[in-house]
């Protein structure tokens, strides 16, 4: 009986569980929130991430250690390493921790990044955005997820406030300042590299955010075929450098119609539930085989689908399952504001029965602002030749 160790209890461990059943895998999770969602389910240990004599434990009874969560401390990935098999390594979790470190190796890769620099102290602040230029985006370099830990800088007078906000950060690991990009579209390649170098990569899925967070995902999007080549060829590069092992995905912005490179996420991603339903075989499933080292599934799409998330708390079931192509995840979590505690995923054969499903489920949930992006985009890709 293998059993997969996961750091992280979330809805993201939760998923890989449930994909995991079928293959005949155990599954133990490490989580210091001891109602972390996973273990409705999954035997938790509940302990700090530091916590070696736990991390030893944790150690005796896994076969292989893997994420739901990318902030772990890198010397408590690096210590498990040295005594079980650990995917991604922890060079490549230490890599996409660092948004400096991500982003230089996207340039070194020859990868579209926006305009970047290191910034330690106020002076360099002033320094990088004449480098970068105004507007930009001041961000943490480690620990933000979600828009957390950034500020937006609009002139020259905002430069202040933004290190009032985020200046003592600067102290514990580094900010970055980032041009500002006036984005057409944001992308998101979810891929999966196994431990002999097999890629594979979902169709290009289009994602739109709220405050930061991801709202909607549709897949696949329909884009230019050199700019979505030029995409997966972006990905399989990284995962080549990383010598990756697992499913990662790597947000780009389309600007000017050009790819730009955002960040990646050393995990199963918010981005890629769709696969579940809409595709043959999903994300989680395929990061399972990728650390075990099976034989890679299909990333091919079935349909065409759109994956909306329910961030606070949930709307009314019935309203999605009444859909022929409705699926519903609700991962088991208190509501709370601003907390991602499920999503829905509808599924078509064509893009048009994909708009009229969420054309009823927008205006039934009262939630046309969130579909209507994704509504749009489907309509005017049945409009083109
Ligand atoms: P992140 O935490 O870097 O994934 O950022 C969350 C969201 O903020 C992104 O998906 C974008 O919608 C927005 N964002 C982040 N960086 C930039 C940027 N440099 N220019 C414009 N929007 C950005």
């Amino acid at each position: 009986m293998t059993t997969i160790g996961i750091l992280g209890g979330g809805q993201l461990a939760r998923m890989m569980a449930l994909a995991g059943a079928p293959l005949g895998l155990r599954f133990l999770v490490m989580d210091s929130a001891a109602d972390a969602c996973a273990a409705q389910f999954v035997p938790l240990l509940g302990a700090d991430y530091r916590d070696e004599t736990a991390l030893a434990e944790f150690a005796r009874r896994v076969d292989v250690v893997t994420f739901d969560f990318e902030n772990v401390p890198a010397e408590s990935a690096q210590w498990l390493a040295e005594r079980v098999p650990v995917f991604p390594s922890p060079r490549a979790l230490a890599i996409a921790q660092d948004r400096l470190a991500e982003k230089s190796l996207f340039r070194e890769l020859r990868i579209g990044v926006p305009a970047f620099a290191a910034v330690d102290t106020r002076a360099q602040l002033d320094l990088a955005a004449q480098q970068v230029g105004i507007p930009a985006i001041l961000k943490t370099r480690r620990l933000g997820y979600d828009g957390k830990g950034q500020f937006r800088i609009r002139s020259a007078a905002d430069l202040d406030a933004a290190w009032a906000a985020l200046g003592t950060q600067a102290e514990r690991g580094g900010l970055i300042l980032e041009a500002f990009v006036p984005f057409e579209r944001e992308l998101s390649v979810v891929a999966v590299r196994g431990r002999d170098g097999e890629f594979r990569a979902y169709p290009l899925t289009e994602n739109w955010h709220e405050q930061g967070v991801l709202s909607a995902s549709l897949a696949p999007a329909a884009v230019d075929a050199a700019l979505a080549d030029e995409a997966l060829a972006s990905a399989r590069r990284i995962g080549e450098a990383l010598d990756y092992v697992g499913v990662f995905a790597l947000e780009l912005f389309v600007c000017g119609g050009r790819l730009l490179a955002n960040e990646i996420a050393p995990r199963v991603h918010n981005s890629g539930h769709w696969t579940i339903e809409g595709a043959v075989i999903s994300q989680f499933e395929n990061h399972l085989r990728a650390v075990l080292g099976l034989p890679l599934g299909s990333s091919a799409a079935r349909g065409v689908s759109c994956m909306l998330n329910w961030i606070g708390g949930l709307p009314a079931r019935d309203i999605v399952l009444a859909e022929p192509g409705g699926h519903w995840h609700d991962y088991g979590k208190s509501p709370r504001e601003g907390r991602k505690v499920g999503h829905a995923t509808l599924v078509a054969d064509e893009p048009e029965r994909l708009a009229e499903a969420l054309r009823r489920v927008g205006a039934a949930l009262a939630r046309d602002a969130q579909v209507e992006p994704v509504i749009s985009r489907l309509c005017s890709r049945s409009r083109a030749p």
